[in-house]
């Protein structure tokens, strides 16, 4: 019986540390989004790692029910002009892009990595 190479690594892992999904060390990015063409410590080929709009598909459908809620809440509450919904809301939905896009990328690459055969 085979041992793995390397031991399994949650796609949660991978995406919170945005690590490579094979050896859980390497670098999965390059720069914000880019993702690395080999992982750096393992030589893990990802130049066909591709999450296509599956991240933002999901950010989309997150934020959007987020804002809306929000944009409800705050105009039950107090009422105010448009401009500040405008305000707020552009500064929820690009943070919140900022900061899920990253994950959300490398959770798709991981279970793309993991439900492929070989390797
Ligand atoms: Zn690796």
């Amino acid at each position: 019986m085979n041992r793995p190479l390397y031991p399994a690594v949650s796609p949660f892992r991978v995406a919170l540390r945005k690590c490579c999904p094979r050896c859980g060390k390497g670098k999965l990015f390059q720069r914000f989004l880019k993702i690395s063409l080999r992982c750096d410590h393992c030589n893990l080929n990802l130049e066909n790692a591709d999450s296509g709009d599956g991240p933002a598909v999901i950010i989309i459908l997150i934020l959007g029910f987020l804002v809306v809620a929000q944009m409800m809440a705050l105009e039950l509450a107090y009422a105010p002009p448009m401009w500040v919904h405008i305000s707020v809301m552009t500064v929820v939905c690009l943070t919140g892009a900022y900061i899920m896009l990253p994950f959300f990328k490398g959770l798709m690459v991981a279970l793309q990595y993991r439900t492929q055969s070989g390797d």
